[in-house]
């Protein structure tokens, strides 16, 4: 990532100029940094954006100095999916495969942009959208995680477990979360956790089972990928899900088929989520039953830095960029 001038962005019909006041992190921007991917350069990242409104070009009721936050899912208005108001087959990853957050302005499209919660701050605001919503529709529109349920949460301490506890936490499960250690085990805890499993040590299938009464889950939450999948599927109970959503630690892992029709298992994948979770997500944070958590903040400058953080799976919450004290 260098740190340079571009020409300010200019808003075409139907965007919004959004100055940017703070911008976070996600394992997005770790791919992008690093992996070949097919993208024109120079590319800003950072899909997760609070900032205030400079500029509009078209009808909104947004206004000019208004305090806003990004729904990073951008649909694609036009598949079979989003003409029935489901979630979008294709959809845009704001930051992606658009221009994104790590800049002092950004354009956004005008039904991506949403009023910023009054109880948050802009590092705040900027610390839930993308991981708020793929957690929620991970755990509320895929895997339909029910009052009483319990589910095991991998990579609890991260951006998007630590989400997922607290969801999961909001719709009554009960949370099984894994830690790498006793330090992280602390973390999790802190964050809703029922019990902590930690995964490093151990037999952690027996462990997850002791934690749970002697019964296996009833769902598991995936974005680990290659290191767990052995594991997830085997702490399942027959009829569970597994819902996943990222491949952290590689995307390529083996599985005994007989056992998912045997158990009658479901896998179901995720993506991003849809503009009425957004909305919801939106409600929840600005009542305070959802809360953003911050792991550390950067200025623009140090964004290598902040990377370099998320690289060594440091970080217990958000790692986020504020723009402004470059
Ligand atoms: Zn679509």
């Amino acid at each position: 990532m260098r740190f340079g001038d571009l020409p300010k962005p200019k808003p075409q019909k139907g965007e919004v100029l959004i100055k940017v006041k703070a911008a976070a992190l996600n394992h997005l921007d770790l791919h992008l940094s690093s992996a070949k991917l097919n993208i024109p350069l120079p590319h800003v990242s950072g899909s997760d954006v609070a900032g205030e409104v400079a500029e509009i070009n078209g009808a909104s009721r947004l206004k000019i100095g208004q305090a806003v936050v990004v729904n990073p899912a951008i649909p694609c208005g036009k598949c079979a999916r989003c003409e029935k108001g489901l979630s979008c087959e294709i959809v845009t990853i704001f930051g992606y495969k658009t221009p994104g957050g790590f800049a002092e302005y950004v354009i956004a499209p005008i039904s991506q942009v949403y009023p910023m919660p009054k109880n948050l701050s802009f590092v705040e605001a900027a610390a839930f959208p993308l991981t708020f919503l793929t957690a929620w529709h991970m755990l509320v529109g895929r895997a339909n995680l029910q009052k009483d349920e319990t589910v095991f949460i991998w990579g609890a301490s991260g951006g998007l477990g630590s989400v997922a506890i607290q969801i999961a936490k909001y719709l009554g499960a009960r949370v099984i979360a894994a830690a790498k250690d006793e330090e992280d085990a602390k973390k999790v805890k802190a964050i809703g956790a029922d019990e902590v499993v930690i995964y490093t040590r151990g037999n952690t299938v027996e462990e997850v089972k002791k934690a749970n009464g002697g019964k296996l889950v009833d769902v598991v939450f995936e974005s680990v990928g290659a290191k767990t999948w052995a594991r997830t599927l085997a702490m399942l109970r027959p009829h569970g899900r597994v819902v996943i959503a990222g491949t952290t630690s590689g995307e390529m892992a083996s599985q005994d088929l007989s056992d998912i029709y045997y158990f009658q298992q479901t896998i179901l994948g995720s993506r991003m989520g849809t503009p009425e979770e957004f909305e919801q997500i939106l409600k929840l944070v600005g009542e305070g039953k959802l809360k953003p958590i911050i792991d550390k903040i950067f200025p623009l400058r140090n964004l290598n830095e902040a990377i370099k953080r998320l690289e060594e799976s440091k970080q217990i919450g958000k790692v986020v960029i504020e723009v402004g004290n470059t």
